[in-house]
């Protein structure tokens, strides 16, 4: 789809330098819908897949209608993990960067409470967070949400999953009435429209069509792998694939930790992310990942959702997920904004089953290869 240019959507000046600064030539489609409506102070409902954009879709309109005189929080914006707050935050940080004085601040749990205290004694613009904590801060006074004027869900249906439904609603309950309410999602399903019709005024639904559910520049294939040959078959993908970062997926945390173990032993850059990892650390980790110091991500869903990094290469299920979504969540770290990725899946015996649930809900085919053999390697 052919969008206008980004200075024709409405948005002020230091948004569009902004803009520019990052080296976006034209907006993705689902931010050429959304962001005029936005803008007009509609609700909207946004429905893209993942790596379309749909965080500037929802950051820009967000920040043209702050007040950077009115010194109190004027949007929120909720996220289902504390990555994807601290991530959230960043973009507005970076959209954000030509509006002087612009405050917007993170609350995430497994941060200090207190250093969040002072940050939003001393006042933000806009606070991103994640949705227990931002009640916690409700509760306790310490959020004050009379002149909110947005509230944006990122991904929704995740939120959902991960049983923030009441944390959510008691949260949105607690908005001033006037105020404008974003859906945005990966997916649509029946909580998420039933949160829509509770919470939103006569929202517009912006969906960006989609043959498939999984990007078309993503290369899926399988390999049949028995649980005994993962660490072997892993290192040697690793060798022979011309990725700069990789991720790697587990179901459980004891499985990434094994994975981890092994490849660390075999003398990868490698790390892992999972829930029992303070968030100080997965923060450090990220950061290491990002950079490049570590080359290897091995990760429950925890790291699935949302996260953005460009260089990702190839995703590795070293275990089949057990629902399809999750699937379209892990493969889409790579193949981000147009770029090549690669996503291998291991699978097994009873597995293929499931692999051919995941083709159904996906809608796209996903190769059978034959495990590249040794001598590939050593040649
Ligand atoms: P989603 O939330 O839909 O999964 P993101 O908002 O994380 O996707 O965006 C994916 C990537 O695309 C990010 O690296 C982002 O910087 C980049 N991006 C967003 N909008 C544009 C644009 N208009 N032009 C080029 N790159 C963009
Ligand atoms: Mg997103």
């Amino acid at each position: 789809m052919e969008t206008p240019p980004f200075s024709e959507l409405g948005l002020p000046a230091p948004l569009l330098a902004a803009v520019e600064a990052l080296g976006f030539e034209r907006p993705s489609p689902i931010q050429a819908l959304s962001i005029p409506p936005a803008l007009e102070g509609r609700d909207l409902v946004g429905l893209s897949q993942t790596g379309s954009g749909k965080t500037a879709a929802f950051t820009l309109p967000v920040l043209a209608r702050i007040d950077l005189d009115e010194l109190r929080p004027q949007a929120i914006v909720l996220c289902p993990t504390r990555e994807l707050a601290h991530q959230v935050c960043e973009e507005v940080h970076r959209l954000g960067a030509e509006m002087k004085g612009l405050r917007a601040v993170p609350v995430y749990g497994g941060a200090p409470i207190d250093r969040q205290f002072r940050a939003l004694r001393q006042g933000a613009h806009v606070v991103v967070g994640t949705p227990g904590r931002v009640l916690d801060h409700l509760r306790r006074g310490s959020l004050d949400t009379a002149g909110i004027r947005t509230v944006t869900l990122d991904e929704a249906d995740r939120m959902l999953d991960m049983g923030f439904r009441e944390d959510m609603e008691t949260l949105l309950a607690d908005m001033p009435e006037d105020r404008q309410t974003l859906f945005f999602s990966a997916t649509m399903n029946r909580q998420v429209r039933a949160l829509i019709d509770r919470f939103g005024r006569e929202p517009e639904t912006v969906q960006i069509e989609q043959k498939a559910k999984t990007v078309s520049t993503i290369d899926q294939c399988a390999y049949e792998v028995r649980q005994r040959s993962k660490v072997e078959v892993v290192s040697r993908l690793l060798d022979i694939e011309p990725a700069r970062l990789s991720i790697i997926f587990c179901n459980t945390k004891r499985t990434v930790d094994e994975c981890t173990e092994a490849l660390l032993a075999r003398g990868y850059a490698v790390d892992r992310l999972h829930g029992d990892i303070t968030q100080q650390m997965r923060e450090r980790v990220l950061k290491r990942f990002r950079d490049g110091v570590v080359e290897v991500l091995v990760a429950t869903d925890v790291a699935a959702r949302g996260l953005d990094i460009d260089e990702i290469d190839i995703v590795i299920n070293y275990d089949l997920p057990q629902d399809p979504e999750d699937y379209v969540h892990r493969i889409g770290r790579t193949g981000r904004a147009g770029r090549s990725g690669r996503a291998v899946s291991f699978v097994f015996g009873r597995e293929l089953h499931r692999l051919e649930m995941i083709e159904r809900y996906t809608r796209h085919p996903i190769r059978r290869e034959r495990v590249p053999s040794q001598e590939v390697v050593e040649g």
